[in-house]
Formats: C-alpha cells, sequence, structure tokens
C-alpha cells in the first residue's frame, strides 16, 4: 500500500547526502575591504561555511587592530598615548605593547633609522593629510621629537609612555604587517589550512593552496603602475613591500614620499623599493622599511645579517636580491623609469 514510500524516502536520502557532500567540498571564499587606510583581502579555503565565517572573523580582528592603532580615532591605544605624551603613562591592550616592542627592537637594531616615534615629522610633511614641502626649521623642530629612546614600555603595568610632550607615536610602518600575521591565526583558529591576508603591501600566507600549488604574489613595479617587478611563489610565510610610491607628491620634478629618514628629515633616497620574505610576521613590514631608509647597501647588509630574503630596486632601476632568492626568481625592470 505505501510502496511509493521506499523511493521518496531513497530519493530524499540521496537530496540529502548530496548536499552534504556539496557543504563539504573546498571552496574558496574571498572578501574585500578597506581598512587601515588601504585596501585588504583575505582569501579562505575550505567548506563554504566554515571558511566564510573564517573570512569574517579575520577582516573582524583586522577592524578590531585598526581600532587600536589608528591615531585618528581618539579611543585608539595610539591617540590615547599621544595625547597623554610627556603627561602620563597610557594603560594599553597587550597587542599594542607587542607591536611597540617589535618596533623598538626593530629601532635599536637600525640604530634609529627605523624610529616609531616618526609622527612629528610625518605631520610635518603632511603625509595622510595634504602634502607640502616643510621648512628646514619646521623640519629641525619636528626631528628634536623623534626619539625612539623616549618611549617607555611597562610590561608588568601594560602602559606605554611618551616621556616628552609634542612626541607622537607612528605605527604606519609595521601595524599592516603586524595585523596581517594576526588576522591568519585567525583563520587558523577557526580550522582553515590554506589561506592568505593582504594589508596594502603586507601578505601573510597560511599553509599551501588546495591545489597543492605555493602562492603565487605578484609585487608592484616601483614605476610603472599597472605592471609587477615579479611574482613570488611560496608556501607559509610573509611578504612585505615598502615603496616610494605608495605615497609621494612631486615638487620642482622630485618625488617626496612617505618614508622618512629622522637623521634628515627627509625622504629617504636610494630605495625606490624593498620587498623581504621571511618566516616572522611580527618583523617584515617593520624590516622592509627600516631597510628602505638605510638605503642600497645598508639596507642589504642589514636585511642579510638577518636571515631575510630580499629585492631592493634603487632609484635608478638597479635590482638586488640576496643569494637564496637569486637563482629562482626573475626581476625584469624593464625601461626604466
Ligand atoms: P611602510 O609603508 O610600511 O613602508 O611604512 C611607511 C609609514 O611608516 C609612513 O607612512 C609613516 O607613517 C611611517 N614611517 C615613515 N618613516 C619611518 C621611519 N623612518 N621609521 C618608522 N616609521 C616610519
Ligand atoms: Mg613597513
Amino acid at each position: 500500500m505505501r510502496r511509493w514510500l521506499v523511493p521518496v524516502a531513497t530519493a530524499l536520502a540521496t537530496a540529502l547526502l548530496v548536499a552534504y557532500l556539496a557543504s563539504l567540498r573546498t571552496v574558496k571564499v574571498e572578501r574585500g575591504s578597506l581598512l587601515m587606510e588601504t585596501a585588504v583581502r583575505v582569501v579562505a579555503y575550505g567548506p563554504q561555511g566554515r571558511a566564510g565565517a573564517a573570512v569574517e572573523a579575520a577582516l573582524a580582528e583586522l577592524a578590531r587592530l585598526e581600532g587600536l592603532w589608528h591615531p585618528q580615532k581618539p579611543e585608539s591605544d595610539v591617540a590615547r598615548v599621544n595625547a597623554a605624551a610627556g603627561a602620563a603613562p597610557v594603560a594599553v591592550a597587550p597587542e599594542t605593547i607587542e607591536v611597540v616592542t617589535a618596533a623598538l627592537e626593530i629601532a635599536a637594531a637600525t640604530d634609529g633609522a627605523f624610529d616609531p616615534t616618526i609622527g612629528p615629522l610625518v605631520q610635518a610633511w603632511g603625509f595622510g593629510g595634504e602634502s607640502r614641502l616643510p621648512s628646514a626649521a619646521e623640519r629641525a623642530a619636528a626631528a628634536t621629537l623623534v626619539d625612539w629612546r623616549q618611549v617607555q614600555v611597562n610590561p608588568e603595568a601594560q602602559t606605554l609612555f611618551l616621556a616628552r610632550p609634542g612626541m607622537v607615536l607612528d605605527l604606519g610602518a609595521i601595524a599592516k604587517g603586524d595585523a596581517a600575521a594576526r588576522a591568519r591565526e585567525v583563520l587558523r583558529r577557526q580550522g582553515i589550512t590554506a589561506g592568505l591576508v593582504q594589508v596594502g603591501g603586507s601578505v601573510a600566507t597560511l599553509g599551501r593552496r588546495p591545489d597543492g600549488e605555493p602562492w603565487s604574489i605578484a609585487i608592484q613595479h616601483p614605476r610603472r603602475e599597472q605592471d609587477y617587478l615579479t611574482i613570488l611563489s611560496l608556501d607559509e610565510g610573509f611578504v612585505d613591500t615598502a615603496g616610494d610610491y605608495q605615497r609621494y607628491f612631486e615638487h620642482e620634478g622630485v618625488r617626496y614620499h612617505h618614508i622618512l629618514d629622522p637623521r634628515t628629515g627627509m625622504p629617504a633616497r636610494g630605495l625606490a623599493s624593498v620587498t623581504v620574505l621571511t618566516n616572522r610576521g611580527d618583523q617584515a613590514d617593520a624590516l622592509a622599511t627600516a631597510a628602505f631608509v638605510l638605503g642600497p647597501e645598508a639596507g642589504y647588509r642589514f636585511l642579510e645579517q638577518r636571515g631575510v630574503s630580499a629585492i631592493l630596486v634603487t632609484t635608478g632601476g638597479e635590482v638586488s636580491m640576496t643569494p637564496d632568492l637569486a637563482g629562482r626568481v626573475q626581476v625584469d625592470v624593464g625601461p626604466w623609469p
């Protein structure tokens, strides 16, 4: 009598099984956004539901870190530390203590060529708003307030203190890479085994692509906007590029860009871009900027000593690479500039 029941039940079970198996299939979920004043991109491979949730969680992490480190958000750790410069230590998040500690380590290692208290100079040049050429007097006045030795980190009390009034903490050279590394760990904690987080010129990769191929990361050509310098293949790691083309203005035929040399108060000269490859996420971003400030020779030696793979391009279009890359990476600058 109920003979129809068996085929219907079978069809239903088959449909459910197919739907279930489809939900387990590995897909690529990718989302972009604008955070930390740059384009961000998060990719995760996995079952649709899990990959989607992981991408959302990674983007939420980036937004949270922006809330801690954005100098223009009055409630951010950085804004509160700056407002209390010369007055009082300020309680901050553990992530802020960690990123500032990492920045100070690079500052010490570069004898202050990299300096996270570069803020007054960045403001004098107007990078982040209306850029302009400051007078020598303005540059000199700002430079007296740039001194990483006057940052007091208290890990027990979890406080930061800028010892002199007018000092300005600026994490612009390290925040994006550190955030990318932290967002990558969010993907990992969500059970993702293959993914990628990009925050501007900072890329953090997780695992290997499901097809077994390494990640391909295109490196921007410093003088041709629509072109890349090379494509790097890597498994899990970090790639970071600092360049004079990211934020700049031209005045009487001279390019003035946003990476400043604290020793001169002027944009660092000699390099057009520095790309580093490393497996330490708290360093890639800062190291690229640090080497950029140090210049072609000192910058190269600095990266080589730290065991970091690197590609440096000078403003004259000459390319140098650490020996480990020299054999396997093709770089073509083409007609220059
Ligand atoms: P990046 O794009 O990572 O090379 O970082 C550039 C940003 O870092 C600038 O926009 C400034 O906010 C900041 N910055 C500029 N010069 C320096 C420097 N010498 N040391 C540390 N941070 C810097
Ligand atoms: Mg950097």
